[in-house]
């Protein structure tokens, strides 16, 4: 890439879900804009004093993973400043401050972080400071793709098609930072970084289940490498170290989209071509939201199921939440969501569906209690996969398919071994008696030590029952 002529004296770089210091694309463009450049990131308290819990495993990536980007623009002869409070505020005060001429950052797509972004951009304004942002956090923005007639699409097989035709080398290669470092603003003394219970937050067992930061990224990427190939195979299966594991780094970008799409694309073959679907899914929803932001106001994208008037009670919603409803595949995933904030993508699926379709319960509810839980929380892929379980999506699973809990557990986790790693009650049932245990004969729960209605719950609901009675829902629903 040829180097710029300065055009700013001083800039200021702003991190958010971007914590890397390699192939960014703001801070590489402030480095060759700017003959010094200042980096900051703000624990930013209009979104963290709406989080519902103060030990929360987000906040406690972030963390660490800003301590570790600290760190890593040090040893390249920079800085982070690292500020608390609403980062409306604290930006452009902190810009006039340093009397910066530019503030950089990349592009955030959520409706809520555009306004915040629209309200940063205005105030600098107001002091003549300029904010320039970038595409990073997506190979292609969400009107690079469109359909031969210039709209957006909402299928996901022409958008897919539409994606992979488009991709060039030049969309995927890297943004410098470490040819440019020598811009990078130095402060004396080093910038503090606030500690997590000065934020208002607890330790949670975060650093037992995932690596945090970039060197956590890099080491899970790595580890995937040696798996990609079985990913089209092994990913569906829960029991099986299948899928990568990096949401939750793409997330905060502890490591770079063009990265791992270069790598997936550049191999090849059957798995990592799969794998790029997945990506490239990713991309779709942010693109859907985009051109649809009613969906952050909680509607359906198929407007005719908004009349859906869902009859599921809140002592079956608790039960979901809490993984007591009896289907022990459903249990299972609800408990992995609550211990480690992880999910793997087929349980999502399954939960989901299994909350709308048997327990009829309206879909936000469970978007908001995984957005409330998943480490990887993303409003447009939760939403996206949410709308998709429940039938009200774009491209989404039709309404008159419904899971069965039981048949999905037989042919995803047939041997149950992911089934007794979290429900540890049904650990000693044998691999036919494990999906629905409440068909074993008495004397063989006896035999085992454990009674269904006792030790572990009878089904709450029956699902032959309650597939009549959502497939009636969904036909009546938009009906006068
Ligand atoms: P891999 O299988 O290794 O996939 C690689 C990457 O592709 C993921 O890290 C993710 O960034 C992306 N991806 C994969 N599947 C999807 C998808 N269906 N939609 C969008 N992106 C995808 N994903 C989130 O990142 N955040 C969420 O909040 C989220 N909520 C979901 C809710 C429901 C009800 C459903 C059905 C899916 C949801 N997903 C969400 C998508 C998917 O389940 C997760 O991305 C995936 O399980 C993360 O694990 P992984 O990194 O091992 O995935």
């Amino acid at each position: 890439m040829a180097t710029l002529e300065p055009r700013y004296r001083s800039a200021l770089a702003w991190f958010r879900r971007d914590l890397r210091d390699h192939d960014h694309a703001a801070l590489s463009l402030a480095l060759q804009q700017a003959r010094e450049v200042h980096c900051v990131f703000v624990f930013d308290t209009d979104i963290l004093d709406r989080l519902p819990e103060r030990a929360d495993r987000r906040v406690e990536f972030i963390w660490e993973s800003v301590r570790e980007l600290q760190s890593a623009l040090r040893d390249l002869g920079g800085d982070l400043l690292v500020l608390h409070g609403p980062a409306c505020r604290e930006i452009p005060a902190l810009a006039g401050r340093l009397a910066v001429q530019a503030v950089y950052a990349n592009r955030d797509y959520e409706p809520q972080a555009k306004a915040r972004d629209a309200r940063v951009a205005r105030a600098l304004d107001a002091r003549g400071i300029a904010f320039v942002t970038c595409k990073d956090q997506v190979v292609f923005e969400c009107d690079e793709v469109l359909s031969g007639s210039g709209k957006p699409y909402s299928t996901y097989t022409p958008y897919k098609h539409a994606w992979l035709k488009r991709l060039t080398p030049a969309d995927i290669t890297r943004h410098p930072v470490e040819t440019h470092a020598h811009a990078l603003a130095r402060h004396h003394p080093p910038a503090p970084l606030p500690t997590l219970e000065a934020l208002g937050f607890r330790r949670t067992n975060l650093l037992q289940l995932i690596p945090a930061g970039m060197s956590g990224a890099a080491r899970l990427f790595e580890d995937f490498q040696e798996r990609i190939d079985d990913y089209h195979a092994a990913r569906d299966y829960p029991a099986v170290k299948g899928p990568s594991c990096l949401s939750v780094h793409l997330r905060f970008g502890t490591l770079s989209i063009r990265s791992v799409v270069a790598h997936a694309w550049y191999m090849g073959g059957p798995g990592a071509e799969t794998w790029l679907n997945e990506l490239i899914w990713r991309e779709f929803y942010f693109m859907i939201l985009h051109h649809h932001p009613r969906l952050a106001e909680g509607r359906s994208f198929k407007p005719e199921f908004d009349a859906i008037v869902w009859p599921g009670t809140e002592e079956h919603f608790r039960a979901w939440c809490e993984g007591r409803t009896g289907y022990p595949l459903v249990d299972a995933a609800m408990r992995q969501l609550n211990a480690t904030g992880y999910l793997h993508n087929r349980l999502r699926m399954v939960a989901a569906s299994f909350l709308v379709k048997d327990l009829l319960v309206d879909w936000r509810r469970g978007e908001a209690y995984f957005a409330d839980k998943l480490i990887d929380f993303d409003f447009a892929a939760n939403n996206g996969g949410w709308q998709w379980a429940a039938s009200t999506g774009c491209d989404a699973q039709p309404w008159f398919r419904i899971f069965n809990p039981v048949a999905q557990s037989e042919k995803f986790d047939p041997q149950g071994r992911f089934i007794r790693r979290h429900v540890p009650e049904l650990a000693h049932c044998d691999a036919r008696e494990i999906h629905a245990p409440w068909r074993m004969p008495a004397a063989r729960q006896r035999q085992l030590g454990m009674l269904v209605g006792r030790d572990y719950p009878a089904p709450i609901v029956d699902h032959a029952r309650q597939r009549e009675r959502v497939l009636a829902l969904y036909r009546n629903a938009g009906r006068p």
